[in-house]
This record gives C-alpha cells, structure tokens and sequence, in this order.
C-alpha cells in the first residue's frame, strides 16, 4: 500500500499557500513558522530517518489543502514544539502571539491524553472529550491532519504500535472527521487503519475490487457519456465523473450489513457537478426523463441538509442494459463541503478577521436550524441526535474534562472542584487532600475546574478528614455523600465519647455522695428521672451530662425527689407477688415483670424498635402483642393493656421499621435515599417510590432493618437531610 507520497519542500508548501494567501504580512507569518520549527527542531529525526520538519511541512500542506488560514498553517508547524522542544506557550506566544500558542498548546494537551489505555472510557466518551477539550475547532483540525500524516507513515513503526494507533484512529478519529463532514480525511484515516489492523481482509477487498475494476469502469464511462452529452444538448455547464468506494466502506458494508461483495459493487456510482442549485433539479429532471429511477430512493438533501451539512441530490436509475446507478448530483460548493465539510465552510478569505466566537457562533446556527427541523418532524436518527449532542453540548456548554498527571481523563460536571476530582480518584484520596495543584499552581480547594486542567491532589498520611466546608462547593454527589459519610461517622465516634465521659463523670458524682451504683444505675428510679429531664434514655442522659446541658447537681436533686414514687413503682411490681428480677424472657427480647412464660412478639402495625417506648397488649390467643405506646391501635385501648421492657440481653439488634418518605421528586431521589440507609449501616428489605398526582412530588416506602431506636433516629435524621426531601417519618398500619 502506497502510505507516503512525494516529500513536501518549503516551495511545495508556499505555492499550495499563495494558491489563495497573496498578503504579505501572512506569508511571512508563515515563512517564520517555518524558519522556526526548523531550527527547534534541528538535528531531530523521524523514525523514518528523514529530518522532523518534513512532518511538519507535510502537516502545513494538507491544512494549505484545506484552505484554512495563515495563523492556522503557523500551529501546524509549530505544533510539536512544546512537546519535543520543550519551549514554553510564554515563549512561542512572544515568537509568535497568543493565538497561534493557545492552538499549539491544546493540540499538545490533546495529543497527552491517553485514550486506549483507560478501560473505562468507551470510544463515544473518547470522541467528546478530544471535542470538548479541543474546544476551538481549528485545534481539531491540526489534530486530524497530525494523524492523517502520521498515519501516512505508519509502516516506520513497530506492528505493536501500528496497531494500537490504528485502533485509536478507527475510534476517535475517523468519526470526528466523519462528523466535521471531512469525507476526504475520514476516508483516508478509515483505510489506512484498515490496512494495519486487518491487513488480509484489506488485501482481499483490493484484490475483489481491482478484478470487477475494467469491466465496471466500462459501463461507468459509458454511461457518463451518455448523460454528458444529454446535459450538452441543453447547455448545462458540468463536471462529471465516477466514484469509487473506498475500500473500509465496502469492508464494513460486508461485515455489518452481510452483504456479499457483488450486491456492494453492483451499484454504480456517478456524481455531477453543476454550477448553481437550480441545475442540480434540472439535471435530475433531465435523469428521470430518460431513465427509469427506482422509488424511494430519491434523496434530497438539497432541500434537507445531512446534520454534518452535507448537500447533494441523489438518485438510483436503471440503465438500459438493466445496470443500477447511484447518481449525485450536487454544485461545486456543495461538493467542496461534501469533501472537506466543515472546513470548507471558513475557506480562509484574506482580509477578513478569524474569531472563534464567531465560528463557533456559524457552526451552531448552521446546525440550529436542522435540530428546528428535527424537531418538527420527529424524523431525528440516532446519528443526528449524537451529532448534535456532541457539537452543542460538549462543545458548548457540558461537562468539563480534566487529567490527572498520568493522562487520565476524569469528566465531571461543569462547577466541578479538585474535591470533586480527588474522591472521584478515590475515597481515600480524597478524605486525605490538604490542596491542590492545577496546571502546576497551588489554587484553593474551590477552585471551579476547566476542561483541560491537569489536576493534582495533595494529600496527607495523617487526614483529619474532610471538613463540613467542603459540602458548600463540592458539586458532584459523589463526594457530597462520601464526605457526609465521613462526617456522620465520626460525629456518631465523637459521641460515642462524650457518652464515656458523662459516665464517668455521673459515677464520679454517685460515689462523691455515697450513693450505691448498683442501685441506681439502669433502675426504675433513674429512667423516671430521664422523662423528667426530657431525655430517651442511658445515652442521651450520659451525652446530655457531658456537654453540660444537664448539670449533675439538678440530676441529683431529682434523684432525691423520686425516692417517693419510686417505691411506688417497687409496690406496684409486688402486686404480681414475684421478685421484680424474675422476667419472662421471649426471642423478642421483652420482659413482663411477674409473668412466666407468656407469648409475647412485635405488633407488626407499629413495628417497635429496641428502645421504643412501648405496651404490652393481651390478645385473645396470641399471647401479648408489643405495641409502640403511641401506636393509634391501642391508644384508646384502656383494658387489656400490660406494663412491658425491653430486655438488653435478648436485644436481637434487628428490628424492621417502615418508613415513609415525602420529598420533591429529582433525578437521583431515590439512589441518595438508599444510599443514607447503607451509609448508615441499616438494612433495606423492601423499597418503593412512586411520583404523586402533582407531579411535583414523590412518596417513597422503605423497610429497613435497624439496630435499635437510636439507630433510627440516626437514619431519619440523615433521610430529612436529603436534599428534596419534605418529611420521613414511621408508619403505622
Ligand atoms: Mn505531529
């Protein structure tokens, strides 16, 4: 296979220029461009053997090709610079301006990311994010010709490397090119990846094509004459020709749609070119007159441009030998973009002034109008739809896409922050970050993040953690919920230890006042001074103690003043004439002061947790059923009703609770919701969530499975901080 053509010189190049640059000032931008790379460069060599500017006058000339301007021409000789020159964007932007380095520098940036060795990432992920961070769509075009000449030259490379970089070529850059409407430059990318990464196929494809070649040539110049002469009757200016397919086409055609060889090459393919749009439909006209055209398979694009701006008139006849023929019909300027899309579209005028905006502006009022379309008739394929989302979106607005010192690209959401970036590395990653360096300077931990940034983390060996700070900028839920986790974890440890210390500090105060330990800690007479002080139970109290919102002094005057009722409580026991410590024990870990072996379980309208304050209820045959005390079912129950405990030491620490969730319905509701539950080491056994009628709304169910009241509370505290959510709150059935 024919993979380089003639060596382009400085005097290849200049004339392919002044082909349509003339002004002075541009050429001699260019020319310095050329003297430049030159000298940084010198004494370097391609793996080829020849000097490394021949790449870089090779790239230049396929751009001249494109007809793009002079700035553009300079960044593409002066591309590799920065990368094996090591000259700084500072430098190149005093040798030349900050244009030309601002192009150099993002084809540099693209050209570090590494593609093929991040799993992760699809080849779809690949094309947006070379998009999105090439962002100026003269970067993409430098880029793609880069490849199409290094593709050029590929046979100098070991066959590992042939392959890898074909690979990535057929997946990244082919379908950019394809969707920037550049059909020469996707041809030629798709062929030459052909030929490396399947080459006995691509042998074969030739061999099929070169043996069909003389008898199909035949009947295409005989038809072209026909319809040559035909339109020269009627004084239509012309160009005629016909066309072959390239050969990954034909290849893909073969493989994708199981079509043998004969049904891909039986059609015949003509295109004419015209000078003005009103011929294309005379042309046809004239076509459809003389020969038979199949229904269905007259196209107008004309009237309907391709999403990539492609325009044409096609039509499929049958010749009077019964040959089939795919005919195009279409003006020069429709053929110009139908090769080199896009960039035919800014074809460099002299004396005009280049701006992105105002580019990128054209592009997206060009595409606008077809998304209007679309819209209108529902009729938007797959392709389209990418198409757009890839220009409008990632280009546009979208994500931003960042690296990691390696190369590897992480996308996040716009607003995102090197927090963001450092959790999405890793958990651990990111609850050690101390600062972050972006593009080799030491920004704030808010810093909002642009696509291209090269981000490192700075962490410690010893992390105090993530700060609650962070929640106020960190934007992807990710790190949010990873760094609530965090914090509800270590405020459950730092409670954990005031509850030690309370304890401690109350013993302290006990002894200080000869009062039995024993005797007071986990009786009646304690728990009736919990409700007098408004708390839940031994945890609390210890916790209230220790931050000093109950102060031992008042605790000990109460103890003192419930000395009277307490004996009440004491009496009431013996009324069942049995030592008080006597309990029946039941698996559901409830005692019934007095009485022996009495069924008890969990009512399951209420379900109570360990710690719940609850009353035994006396069925007719099923023993006693625990109620919740404030469960509606046996509220206004006066009879029947029996004083009931937990037992700590039959605490089964599994206890179902339902919940039922109110919140304002959002993308992701129902993930965060069950995300708290697991963060919160609770269990899920059942889990339901449906819109409301006001469409605004959503009510979500949840069984979960939880250890005791306190691990509840935790639960429907962290729910009631779920962003959206109204209410949570316990069922009862
Ligand atoms: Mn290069």
């Amino acid at each position: 296979m024919a993979t380089q053509g003639k060596q382009i010189t400085v005097d290849i190049l200049m004339e392919t220029v002044k082909e349509y640059i003339s002004h002075p000032q541009n050429l001699e931008l260019i020319e310095k461009a050329i003297a430049y790379a030159t000298e940084k460069h010198a004494g370097q060599m391609r793996k080829s053997g020849e000097p490394y500017i021949n790449h870089l006058l090779s790239v230049a000339h396929i751009l001249a090709t494109l007809r793009v301007g002079p700035s553009t021409i300079a960044a593409g000789l002066l591309h590799d610079v920065c990368e094996d020159c090591g000259i700084s964007k500072e430098e190149l932007t005093k040798a030349f301006d900050a244009e030309i380095a601002t192009i150099v520098e993002s084809v540099t940036k693209i050209g570090n990311i590494k593609f093929t060795d991040e799993k992760e990432y699809m080849a779809v992920n690949h094309r947006k994010i070379f998009i999105a961070m090439a962002k100026d769509i003269r970067v993409i075009l430098v880029k793609l010709v880069d490849r199409l000449h290094n593709m050029r030259t590929l046979q100098y490379q070991p066959e590992e490397k042939q392959r890898k970089i074909s690979a990535e070529t057929l997946d990244v850059y082919a379908p950019i090119a394809h969707r920037l409407g550049i059909s020469e430059i996707k041809n030629e990318l798709e062929d030459l990846s052909f030929y490396y990464l399947h080459r006995e196929q691509y042998y074969e494809v030739a061999r099929l094509v070169e043996v069909r070649k003389a008898e199909r040539d035949n009947q295409v110049n005989r038809m072209i004459q026909e319809i040559s002469e035909m339109l020269s009757e009627h004084n239509i200016t012309h160009r005629i020709f016909g066309r072959s397919k390239h050969l990954y086409s034909i290849y893909k055609k073969m493989t994708t749609k199981q079509k043998r060889f004969d049904e891909i090459l039986d059609l015949l393919a003509i295109r004419i070119i015209c000078e003005e749009e009103v011929n294309c439909y005379e042309i046809l006209g004239y076509i459809h007159a003389k020969y038979r055209p199949i229904p269905g398979r007259l196209k107008d694009y004309i009237a309907m441009p391709k999403m990539n701006m492609y325009q044409s008139l096609h039509t499929t006849i049958v010749a009077d030998e019964g040959n089939i023929f795919e005919v195009q019909i279409r003006t020069e300027n429709m053929d110009s973009i139908a090769e080199r899309g896009i960039a035919a579209h800014w074809h460099y005028k002299e004396g005009g002034k280049y701006s992105q905006e105002k580019e990128q502006r054209e592009i997206e009022n060009k595409l606008s109008w077809f998304k209007d379309f679309s819209a209108l008739t529902g009729d938007v394929n797959d392709d389209a739809q990418e198409y757009m989302e890839v220009l409008q979106k990632d280009i546009f607005e979208a994500n931003v896409y960042v690296m990691s010192p390696k190369g590897r690209v992480i996308d996040l959401p716009n607003g995102s922050t090197p927090i963001d970036f450092a959790y999405r590395i890793h958990t651990e990653v990111g609850h050690a970050t101390i600062g972050a360096i972006v593009n080799g300077v030491l920004v704030p931990i808010n810093t909002k993040l642009k696509t291209g940034d090269v981000v490192m983390i700075r962490t410690t060996k010893q992390p105090s953690g993530p700060s609650e700070d962070w929640l106020k900028f960190v934007k992807t839920s990710h790190a949010r919920n990873k760094i609530k986790g965090f914090l509800q974890k270590k405020e459950l440890e730092d409670r954990q230890d005031f509850i030690k210390k309370g304890q401690s500090m109350f013993i302290e105060e006990l002894k200080k006042r000869n009062l039995d330990e024993k005797e007071i800690v986990g009786s009646k007479r304690l728990e009736s001074v919990f409700k007098e002080f408004n708390v839940k139970n031994e945890d609390d109290f210890y916790y209230a103690i220790s931050v000093k919102s109950l102060t031992l002094h008042a605790i000990m005057e109460k103890l003192t003043d419930t000395r009277k009722s307490l004996l009440d409580t004491i009496n009431l026991s013996k009324l069942f004439n049995k030592p008080p410590q006597k309990k029946t024990i039941s698996k559901s870990g409830i005692r019934i002061a007095g009485v022996e072996t009495m069924m008890v379980s969990l009512a399951g309208c209420c379900t109570p947790v360990y710690g719940d304050e609850i009353i035994g209820y006396i069925t007719k045959g099923q023993g006693v059923k625990v109620h919740r005390k404030d469960c509606p079912n046996i509220i206004n129950e006066t009879k029947r009703l029996i004083h009931v405990e937990w037992d700590s030491e039959f605490e089964t620490g599994k206890y179902e609770v339902q919940l039922f969730i109110m919140a304002n319905d959002r993308n992701f509701l129902l993930t965060d919701l069950v995300t708290i539950v697991s963060q919160c080491k609770a269990g899920l056994n059942a889990v339901n969530s449906t819109v409301n009628d006001d469409k605004v709304t959503a009510t979500t169910t949840m069984k979960i499975v939880v250890e005791d009241f306190d691990h509840l509370k935790l639960v429907i505290a962290n729910l009631r901080k779920v962003n959206g959510v109204i209410d949570v709150d316990r069922v009862t059935l």
